[in-house]
């Protein structure tokens, strides 16, 4: 079977060369494990930090070996009781076109909407985030003013519609004329900036929100976020959410000095990763898969087709070739 392995370690921007595609024979399968065919695999932001050599709240790639990821994968073999043959499974799994898996750490899929890809987004890790990190961090009230960066991604998509069904005001800010009508047509965002050719963010974030930012959901950091930082409110609330606009730098910038900002507005600013909500998962899927299904909440996906267009889907993240979750179908 085709597997794609880490090559090198990236200084800066990671490039194609960075990954390499190779074949391998897979082992019998013993007692416990199963064998998988993957379906669709998902790409995401963070695995650029896993690239890096260092301790992170995840571990790193090693060298020559496999990228891993979410993936959603049909079972084609099974030695395991929890598995049978033709179900359908998500996991954290190599990205390899074939892979024997340990039964421990796959979820059965048993798909009551209807898209199966919804779990590696909405109904998965990303909506997730949206739903944790804006219920539980920045927690909108009716009327108030929430900023959202990267507003046409995985998360930053269902962060605006979850604003909005809590009643509040919802600015975007996203890379292209496109996205911009997207969110403001098919997603509900009442504003939305292009950060490429906005000349002065911080004024448009003011004349977007005359009443000042109460929340703001950041994907991104650097200089937009600086822009959106200027027009926080008494008693605002930062979801610290994703940095990507910093995860390509090998010199993290230096943006203005905030602490004025944030202490005499008295804000709460709170980074978090989505695992530190592991228990309330079937609370957060209960509440997103209910708003699918009664058509509140909506979403959309980019699919690259080929499992040979991995590295290149990954690679796309930083150039925002995609709306909502980033996908590749075998
Ligand atoms: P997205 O689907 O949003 O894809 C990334 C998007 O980021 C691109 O489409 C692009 O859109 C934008 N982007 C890329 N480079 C830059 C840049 N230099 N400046 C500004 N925007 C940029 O990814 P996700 O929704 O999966 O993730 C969004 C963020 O949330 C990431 O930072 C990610 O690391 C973080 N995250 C955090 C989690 C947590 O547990 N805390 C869990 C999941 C995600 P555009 O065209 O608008 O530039």
């Amino acid at each position: 079977t085709k597997q794609i392995v880490l090559a090198s370690r990236p200084n800066g921007i990671p490039t194609l060369n960075d990954f390499r595609s190779e074949n391998i024979e897979l082992n019998d399968l013993k007692k416990g494990e199963v064998l998988l065919k993957g379906l669709y695999y998902s790409v995401d932001p963070y695995m650029r930090g896993r690239m890096n050599e260092g301790k992170s709240y995840v571990p790193q790639f090693e060298l020559d070996q496999p990228i891993e990821g979410g993936v959603l994968a049909t079972v084609v073999e099974s030695k395991s009781d929890l598995f049978k043959t033709g179900d359908t499974v998500l996991g954290a799994l190599p990205w390899s076109e074939q892979m024997i898996a340990s039964e421990k750490g796959l979820q059965k899929i048993e798909s009551t909407v209807e898209s199966l890809t919804y779990y590696l987004g909405i109904l998965g890790m990303t909506g997730l985030t949206a739903y944790f990190g804006l219920m539980q961090i920045g927690k909108p009230k009716a009327g108030e003013t929430v900023v959202v960066s990267g507003a046409a991604g995985a998360v930053g998509i269902v962060v605006g519609q979850l604003a909005k069904i809590q009643g509040a005001r919802v600015i975007g800010i996203a890379g292209s004329d496109e996205k911009v009508k997207m969110l403001k047509e098919e997603f509900g965002y009442d504003e939305v900036v292009n950060y490429k050719t906005n000349t002065n963010m911080k004024s448009t974030i003011a004349k977007l929100c005359p009443n000042g930012v109460d929340v703001y959901f950041d994907n991104v950091g650097g200089s937009i976020s600086d822009a959106v930082i200027e027009n926080l409110n008494f008693h605002s609330r930062i979801a610290l959410c994703g940095q990507i606009s910093l995860y390509n730098s090998t010199e993290i910038p230096m943006g203005p000095r905030i602490q004025p900002m944030l202490l005499t507005r008295s804000v709460l600013m709170q980074g978090f990763i989505i695992n530190n909500f592991q228990k309330d998962f079937p609370e957060g899927i209960a509440h997103l898969s209910k708003w699918v299904n009664e058509g509140k909440l909506k979403f959309t996906e980019t699919i690259v087709e080929g499992f040979d267009q991995l590295p290149t889907a990954l690679l796309g993240l930083f150039k925002g070739e995609n709306n909502g979750k980033m996908i590749v179908k075998r």
